[in-house]
C-alpha cells in the first residue's frame, strides 16, 4: 500500500472492537505513558485515549527540506499513507494537522494515500482531488445498527458511503477496504455490497477478515458480538475466511 507511513497520533477514538492496532508494539511500548494519563488497561480501554503528536506538521516539513533520497518500489509506489494505525479524519483537531501534513507532501510532490472511517476529509476536497493523492474508506458493511457493535464510535456506514459518492462526484481518486467483513455476511449479502461499492468507481477494492489478535477477540466478547469465540479458533476462522 505504501513506502511510507505517518501516523498522526496513537490511540483512535473510533474504538473498532476488532481493531488490533493496540496489540502492536505502538501501544504496548508505551507503558509508562499510559500510566502518566491513568489508563490502566490500554487494550481493553481502546478507543478512550488519543495522543496527537500536534508538532508533527512541522518537523514533517523539517524532514521533507532536508530529504534528498525517497523509497520507490515496485508495490509501494514511493507513496505515504495516512494513516496505519489510527484514523486521520477522526475529528476536527486531526482533521486540521491531517491537512497540513497532505498540503507538505504535496509541495513536495509525494504520493498520498488516506485511510479512513471517517467522512470529514469531503471539507479538504480541495486539495484532495489531486494525481497525487488517493482516499480511501473503510466499508465494510452497510448495516448501520451492526456497525455500532462492531465499530461503536466509528461515523455510520450510511455517512461514510455519502461521504465516497461525494468525492466521486468531484473526480477524487478512491479506494475502499471492505475490511473486516464480519462472519455474518454470507456470499448473496457480500455480492450486494460489492455492487454498491462498485458504483463509486473506486480504483482498488480490497478485502479483509477479522483477525484475532492481543485482545480483540475480549473486546468483541464485551460487546456481544457472538462471532468473537469462532473468530479465535484456527479452524473456524478458516472456513469464515475462506467462505467470504
Ligand atoms: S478506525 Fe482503524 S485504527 Fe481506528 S479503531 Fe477502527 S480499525 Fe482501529
Amino acid at each position: 500500500m505504501c513506502d511510507y507511513v505517518i501516523n498522526i497520533a496513537s490511540g483512535c477514538l473510533h474504538g473498532c472492537t476488532f481493531c488490533y492496532v493496540p496489540s502492536t508494539p505502538a501501544i504496548r511500548t508505551r507503558t509508562s505513558q499510559f500510566q502518566e494519563q491513568g489508563i490502566d488497561n490500554p487494550q481493553l480501554d481502546w478507543g478512550k485515549y488519543l495522543f496527537i503528536r500536534e508538532n508533527i506538521a512541522s518537523q514533517l516539513k523539517q524532514i521533507l527540506d532536508k530529504k534528498k533520497k525517497w523509497i520507490n518500489t515496485l508495490s509501494g509506489k514511493g507513496v505515504v499513507l495516512l494513516c496505519s494505525g489510527t484514523d486521520p479524519y477522526q475529528n476536527n483537531q486531526t482533521a486540521k494537522i491531517t491537512r497540513e501534513i497532505v498540503s507538505i507532501l504535496l509541495e513536495h510532490n509525494k504520493r498520498i494515500r488516506i485511510l479512513t472511517r471517517s467522512p470529514l476529509w469531503i471539507n479538504d476536497l480541495d486539495i484532495l482531488c489531486h494525481k497525487n493523492v488517493t482516499v480511501g474508506m473503510s466499508l465494510p458493511i452497510l448495516d448501520d445498527e451492526l456497525s455500532r457493535q462492531i465499530e461503536p464510535f466509528a461515523p455510520l456506514p450510511s455517512s461514510r458511503y455519502k461521504a465516497l459518492a461525494s468525492g466521486h462526484r468531484e473526480g477524487c481518486r478512491l479506494y475502499v477496504a471492505v475490511a473486516p467483513t464480519p462472519p455474518q455476511m454470507k456470499l448473496e449479502d457480500f455480492k450486494r455490497h460489492l455492487e454498491k461499492v462498485m458504483a463509486l468507481q473506486p480504483e482498488v477494492i480490497f478485502w479483509e477478515a477479522i483477525n484475532a489478535r492481543g485482545a480483540n477477540a475480549q473486546r468483541m466478547r464485551l460487546a456481544g458480538l457472538d462471532f468473537a469465540d469462532s473468530i479465535s479458533c484456527k479452524k473456524q476462522w478458516a472456513e469464515y475466511s475462506i467462505a467470504n
